[in-house]
């Protein structure tokens, strides 16, 4: 009798905190819950892939997932970007950004659901292939869009979720800021990105507080000669070698006129002048890559690379050249604040030893240029790596490569409760 009742009891008890049990899902127990239902997503935007600035399809699903989710949409921001506002009373705005293009790469994982598609890009028609994990951030943020809009009652305040264009070539995110993104949607009071980090286990996050990623840059030299033939060079003005002399005074930038405490890299990743062995032509191209942090620096390295030019082509003989230097994106700076209040969030829905602090990289990542007018910024890594594939080092567990393959199930389970734990953290009711 007396258990019966307890049965009685308990199954009242039961049915009262029901209502209070489901409007408590916890971001880790809905994304492994939920994760199933996403991977169908994930593995149609990694079948079909588009290249930055040809966001079509891409924006369009997108958009539809938003909506579906109850979200209000905007499209064509910047080119083919799109936002997404949910609001949910008073409080912070909050940016979720994800990125949604791919790379001119032939895909070679042998994976059932391997991108075949070829597209024109600038430079020709080309395999296209997403190798830089966008396919994963663009699931992970609607995987994340679900979890908020399904529990309002968890969080206030207006969530833009920001899905950019043309990350590859760093002009997505200016492009949407350009168009009016801050003016007609809000500035946020914070903004979380994340991407795929192919050397860290899935199931882990990892992140730097403060200078995360470079500024980059770029420089487009034309060096200029007087042509002739290769037989009688006391008639010419040789660019080749007076390329060859900058190729090399370059390199002194960095290691001489720069503080050694600074980091920057000064990389010339192609040249071409000329066209047979005896003849001197009259131009030589260079195409360089800046990176830096602070801004004095990469100040300094503009100034130094238009002066190494100017200065070698005089010393020569030879006429001025043409320098055209390029802002490209700014660093990524994630706001040691903002870092020091998400990383519980994380610790706590994710366990202590899968949240761990990395060395910064020279590699870019124009997230950064979303703290146009002082935003905090905070963009975290999510590992995609599994320990066989790592041993293997077959190209799997790097990005920009044919092979790369992030171990997806976990990393979204992994994504999507850090991003949401950071966004009830940020836009907490308390
Ligand atoms: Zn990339
Ligand atoms: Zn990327």
């Amino acid at each position: 009798m007396t258990s019966r009742l307890l049965c009685g009891f308990q199954t009242i008890l039961l049915l009262l905190l029901i209502p209070f049990a489901s409007s408590a899902v916890e971001p880790a127990q809905w994304a492994e819950s939920h994760v199933d239902g996403l991977i169908p997503l994930y593995k149609h935007l990694h079948t079909n892939p588009e290249l930055s600035l040809q966001e079509v399809e891409t924006s369009k699903l997108m958009a539809k997932e938003l909506e579906a989710a109850g979200i209000r949409v905007t499209t064509n921001v910047g080119g083919y970007g799109v936002v997404g506002v949910l609001e949910n009373g008073p409080g912070k705005r909050l940016l979720i950004r994800t990125d949604m293009d791919a790379l001119p790469i032939v895909e070679e994982t042998g994976l059932p659901y391997a991108s075949t598609v070829q597209a024109k890009g600038p430079e020709g028609v080309v395999g296209v292939m997403h190798a830089c994990g966008h396919d994963v951030h663009m699931t992970n943020f609607i995987g994340v869009a679900r979890y908020l809009a399904e529990n309002r009652d968890r969080w206030t305040g207006t969530i833009l979720f920001v899905a950019q264009p043309a990350e590859e070539g760093v002009k997505g995110a200016k492009a949407m800021l350009d168009d009016g993104l801050y003016e007609r949607f809000g500035k946020p009071d914070f903004a979380l990105a994340l991407h795929v980090s192919p050397k860290d286990l899935a199931g882990t996050v990892v992140y730097r507080p403060g200078f995360s990623a470079a500024a980059s840059d770029g420089a487009d030299i034309v060096v200029r000669g007087a042509g002739g033939h290769g037989a009688r060079p006391h008639e010419t003005k040789d660019p080749i070698v007076q390329a060859a002399q900058l190729i090399l005074a370059l390199q002194t930038i960095v290691s001489r006129d720069l503080d050694p405490l600074e980091s920057a890299v000064i990389t010339v990743g192609a040249i071409s002048g000329g066209t047979r062995a005896n003849v001197i032509p009259e131009t030589c191209h260079l195409k360089v890559t800046i990176r830096s942090y602070s801004e004095d620096v990469r100040k300094q390295l503009h100034a130094a690379v238009e002066q190494r030019a100017r200065g070698i082509a005089a010393a020569m003989g030879a006429p001025a050249p043409e320098v055209t230097i390029w802002r490209g994106c700014d660093p990524v700076y994630n706001d040691p604040e903002l870092v020091q209040r998400v990383l519980p969030a994380f610790r706590r829905s994710l366990g202590e030893e899968n949240v761990r602090e990395v060395p910064p990289t020279m590699t870019s990542e124009d997230f950064g240029m979303f703290a146009r007018g002082g935003v905090p910024t905070f963009m975290f890594r999510l590992g995609t790596a599994t320990e066989e594939r790592l041993k293997a080092d077959d190209g799997s567990c790097s990005l920009h490569t044919p092979q790369y393959r992030p171990e997806v199930r976990p990393a979204l389970v992994t994504g999507i409760t850090a991003m949401s734990s950071a966004a009830l953290e940020l836009l907490s009711k308390d």
